[in-house]
Parts: structure tokens; sequence; C-alpha cells
């Protein structure tokens, strides 16, 4: 086993929200720079630019996992990360198709942009993907399991779109084994504040929506290869894998 750094919340100009400077290459660049092996592509409720990142991934020896941010009914943000791209993008298409009908205002929100394999944009995503699927927050879970994924709430110190932030408490069910927390998070004041949270594993990531951001958060992992399912076991502290966040 060895020890990974990875950033595992990174979003891509797909996202409506995501700056047109997030291109693969000037990401994978600036990941290069802050020496992370691991990361995701999470954009918001779609996995559409998840192959041209992995493609430029690999050029450079970079492990892309494949991942995706699924806002909930009750606007809850959960990450969800699959190791099998065929179950991966299955699981993209049924979240597709789980988001409500509305079309996506790009001079509010910002355009959607869909890249080929050369970074060119080949089109734009109408739907908006900044809105919430009717999946519920057990539907999502069970959603991530039926396609072999694994799932944790996307940003538990954040005052939106967390679990904490919506329904008040995490409650019991379903039982997540990670939280994931923002690159600001202090954690000491987070277990002061709210001390079941000590009962988690901790995954901090950047959550950049500007290359700036990318890498300033980030998760350090003792696991024997580069996959979710490593970082699942490490997240239990299975056979000796260690988490540092
Ligand atoms: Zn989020
Ligand atoms: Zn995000």
């Amino acid at each position: 086993m060895k020890w990974y750094k990875a950033d595992l919340h990174i979003h891509s100009v797909l996202s409506p929200c995501g700056d047109l400077g997030m291109s693969p290459q000037a990401v994978i660049d600036k990941l290069i720079e802050h020496k992370i092996d691991i990361f995701a592509i999470t954009d918001h409720n779609s996995m559409l630019n998840f192959s041209t990142y992995y493609k430029k991934a690999q050029e450079y020896n970079l492990s892309c996992i494949m991942g995706v941010e699924v806002q909930t009914q009750e606007e809850i943000h959960l990450l969800a990360f699959f190791d099998s791209h065929e179950d991966g993008f299955a699981f993209s298409q049924a979240l597709y198709d789980s988001l409500l009908p509305i079309a996506n205002d790009p001079d509010f929100f910002g355009d959607q942009v869909i890249l080929g394999d050369n970074d060119e944009i080949i089109g734009f995503e109408e739907k908006a993907l900044i809105n919430s699927s009717m999946w519920t927050l057990d539907e999502a879970y069970e959603k991530v399991l039926e396609f072999n994924g694994f799932c944790y709430p996307a940003h538990e110190d954040a005052l939106s779109f967390s679990i904490i932030a919506q329904l008040g408490f995490i409650p019991q069910e379903p039982k997540f084994q990670a939280i994931g927390i923002t690159a600001k998070c202090i954690i000491e004041n987070l277990f002061t504040k709210y001390p079941y949270l000590k009962n988690y594993t901790l995954i901090r990531s950047s959550d950049a929506h500007y290359i700036q951001d990318v890498a300033s958060g980030f998760t350090k992992f003792f696991i024997n290869e580069p996959t979710v399912a490593e970082i699942k076991k490490a997240c239990s502290g299975i056979d000796g894998r260690m988490i540092l966040s």
C-alpha cells in the first residue's frame, strides 16, 4: 500500500457555475503542480464531460475517478463514485432522467459546456443541471448502490446543500461511512458544533469551480490502488488502510 493524494470534488465547464477556465489541460496542470495522484470531476447531476478529462488524465498518468454531484429532492448534495464506467454512465443516465424537465438559463446560471476529445466545445447541455433530482436522499443512496457505486454527503460544513443545513441533523439511515468537508473546514470547530460527526471519516476536497481553487482541499489515502473500492475500504480502516484529511 502507499499514500495517494486526492481531490475528489472538482467541477468542469459542464457545471453552469464552473468557470470556462476549467479545461482538462488547465485542471491537470494544476493537479500536477499540487502533486495530486487521484482526482474526480464531479459535475452537478451529469457525467457528460467525464471521458474528456479521463483521457487527458491518462496522458499524464493521473488517476481520474468517475464521479458526479447528485442534488437530491431535499436539495442535499451527494458525491457518488464508480469504478466501472459502464455502471457510472448508466447511473448518470438514470440521474439525468430523474431531473426536473427545466431548461438552463445560460444568462443567469452560465453555459453548460460539453467538450469533445480535444477539449473543443461540441455542444451545450440544455436541461438545467443545477436543479434537483426527483430522487429523495434515500432513493439516491439506493440508486448509487444499485449501480455498484459509493457515495457520501459532499460538504457537511457548508451552510447550504448539506444534510445538516437541509434536515438539521444526519439521520441514522442511510448509513454513510464518510462525510465530505470543504477546503476551509476547521475540523476542531466542526466537531465542537456537531460532536456526533466524530463517528464519520472525513474526506476533504476543493469543490473547485475556478482553476485557482483546484487542489485547495485534498485528502490522503493509504491504499493498494487508486480505485473507488479501495477508497471505500479506507473509510472503514480495513486491513491497515488509512485516511488523512
Ligand atoms: Zn455542492
Ligand atoms: Zn460541488
